[in-house]
């Protein structure tokens, strides 16, 4: 069976006469099937696409939520279980970066190829580390791809931001997060409710993810900051604001503010006081650690550092790889 895999505004596996799209970057107005692998938007483009969409109860967890209105014509799919598209199976797996998050296992009659999606490969508070899956073609991420990206231990980075909130607090600041408010703002609060007692109040965009991870049986303790305890919390001070990193805060002697992200490694983020190294992807160890353990005959790259990953792959570990784009 002929196998194929392009960038057609997103990852489009061929299999014999099968087309499957997983993460379009925009509508497809044909009948094959998309596979979406979590409720981050930059994945998000191919909601309300022709074809079947498939998500996980985490991701769709997420998007009502947020009142996505895309989500009306779509699958529910289990980690583990396996979705016969003729003679091709596709299962989804846990991908270790946020709720509800999967990489996905296509088995071909002849051909075994897997799509990380975003993945993170440790454990982190309010996820479980992605496991390997062995594969003849590996489409996998490349965020960090680059072996100037290796993340310091997890519990380093929590007691540098608990330290930093903590002694804010003391200034009479209010510490503010300036974060994702899919998957990063959750994590955040988890590390505040599991190392102090501190208050979280939460923007509301916060608010509405963080209502899937409990009914997703992942506990966190927040108040929503449009509630009078919330309100009353801010006026008060002694307390920590989530919010959304594109959120501006206007009174700026008020609060003192921090990003939480994996570029804070190398760059001097612009508008925060603080930023911590803490990302829900890979880094560069973790990935070749994948690729090891997937022990693929090709690779194919995504995102972030993909070129330079691709050359990393084929002369380092002696794979043939290269950079997935549209040009291919
Ligand atoms: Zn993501």
């Amino acid at each position: 069976m002929q196998v194929n895999v392009n960038w057609v505004n997103g990852i489009t596996i061929e299999l014999g006469k099968d087309i499957i799209y997983f993460d379009p970057s925009r509508k497809n107005k044909t009948n094959d099937p998309i596979f979406i692998s979590h409720a981050h938007s930059d994945h998000l483009g191919g909601l309300g696409s022709t074809g079947k969409c498939h998500v996980t109860r985490g991701t769709l967890d997420i998007l009502s939520q947020k009142n996505d209105k895309r989500i009306n014509d779509f699958k529910k799919i289990k980690y583990g279980n396996g979705l016969k598209i003729n003679d091709i199976e596709v299962k989804a797996h846990n991908a270790g970066h946020m709720l509800g998050s999967a990489q996905y296992e296509i088995n071909g009659p002849e051909t075994n190829i897997t799509y990380t999606g975003d993945i993170n490969y440790r454990d982190m508070l309010t996820t479980k580390a992605a496991k390997p899956l062995s594969s003849d073609i590996l489409i996998i991420e490349a965020t960090f791809g680059n072996s100037q990206y290796v993340f310091p231990n997890l519990m380093e980075t929590c007691m540098r931001l608990i330290s930093w909130t903590i002694e804010e607090i003391r200034r009479k600041k209010i510490p503010v997060f300036k974060v994702y408010s899919a998957g990063k703002a959750q994590e955040v609060i988890k590390i505040l409710n599991n190392f102090t007692t501190l208050p979280v109040v939460t923007h509301p965009k916060v608010t509405r993810v963080c209502k899937a991870y409990v009914n997703n049986g992942i506990n966190l303790m927040y108040v929503d900051s449009t509630n009078e305890e919330g309100k009353e919390l801010l006026r008060g001070r002694e307390c920590v604001f989530i919010t959304p990193s594109y959120n501006e805060i206007p009174d700026f002697k008020k609060y003192s503010l921090a990003a939480a992200t994996g570029w804070a490694l190398r760059y001097r983020l612009k508008n925060v006081n603080a930023a911590f190294p803490l990302s829900s992807h890979a880094d560069f160890n973790q990935l070749v650690d994948y690729i090891k353990a997937s022990k693929p005959k090709q690779v194919f790259t995504i995102y972030g550092f993909k070129v330079f990953f691709a050359n990393y792959i084929s002369k380092k570990l002696g794979i043939k790889a290269r950079a997935l784009t549209s040009k291919n």
